[in-house]
């Protein structure tokens, strides 16, 4: 048992952190540039965001290295510097939180499709064997592969999480509500099949990041917990669903309306909460203030 799963023993919620690349752009980072560079070339303004996040009050922050894989970094000429970025990622996320805060090494999705034959099944398992090594060497507490919709690589990342690691491994999926009402992946998994899944290949945790506000959330913590009673459950959802206005996206709930919902969150079952895309630390202070109440 790693550092998330003992500490989930002792406290009933933990708080995890919201989004990260709105604040990349904010500090200067450009729409062709590598987020994840910056962790070499920037590493104050990545550390600054961090800790923005510690001093909101979250339990667990995350790492930016969310687009960290091979894969990802390939087009930019990055490709040989996954490790050396993913270790940096660690450590300045490491260094925010302090040696009592829980770190998670995010790894997200490579855009490569398996079943088009765009990559392979070792190219992914070695590409996220190395991302998981950097981490771990950068000091994070755990893996959170997320944003995940196709099983296939999903599984395959936390394959490579337990093989490179001896770190908690985390896995959240992003679920569309369908016509039916029914909520699945963009590949059209739904989510007792995401579940067992991730839980069959070694999944500590799982849950659900992006792609809905917190009351879609509640409705798939709900269906997680009617399969299992026991595994912890990690949502990060969004602050809302995002609606498009002046050509801008825009996120409608704010902290306040946000906070509200985390109650039905977390009686619905869920072990950690946290914010996606439009949570800023206020949101994420107001998360923490109620967990802890
Ligand atoms: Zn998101």
């Amino acid at each position: 048992m790693g550092k998330i799963l003992d500490r989930l023993k002792d406290q009933k919620v933990l708080v995890s952190d919201g989004a990260w690349g709105t604040f990349l752009h904010q500090k200067g980072l450009s729409a062709d540039e590598c987020p994840e560079s910056w962790n070499l070339t920037r590493a104050e303004d990545v550390y600054q965001i961090a800790l923005s996040y510690v001093e909101a009050g979250a339990d667990i922050i995350l790492t930016n290295s969310f687009g960290g894989s091979p894969s990802k970094l390939e087009p930019y000429g990055l490709k040989e510097q996954t490790y050396a970025i993913n270790k940096a990622a660690g450590e300045i996320s490491r260094k925010a939180a302090g040696q009592d805060g829980l770190v998670l090494g995010s790894v997200g999705p490579t855009g490569k499709m398996l079943f088009m034959g765009e990559v392979t099944e070792e190219e992914l398992l070695k590409g996220f064997g190395e991302q998981c090594r950097g981490l771990a060497d950068g000091g994070v507490d755990g893996i959170l592969i997320e944003t995940m919709s196709d099983m296939e690589e999903s599984v395959l990342a936390i394959r490579a999480a337990r093989a490179n690691t001896t770190l908690d491994v985390l896995c959240t999926y992003t679920f569309e509500k369908t016509q039916s009402g029914e909520y699945r992946t963009l590949m059209g998994t739904s989510v007792p099949d995401a579940v067992s899944s991730a839980m069959t290949a070694g999944a500590d945790v799982i849950g659900a990041n992006c792609g809905n506000g917190t009351a879609g959330m509640i409705d798939i913590v709900r269906v997680i917990r009617e399969m299992d009673g026991s595994v912890p459950v990690l949502v990060q959802a969004n602050a809302g669903l995002p609606v498009y206005e002046y050509g801008k996206t825009v996120f409608p709930e704010g902290p306040e309306e946000m906070a509200s919902q985390v109650q039905g969150l977390v009686e619905a079952g869920a072990n950690i909460v946290g914010g996606c895309c439009g949570t800023t630390p206020e949101h994420i202070r107001l998360m923490a203030r109620l967990a802890k109440s």
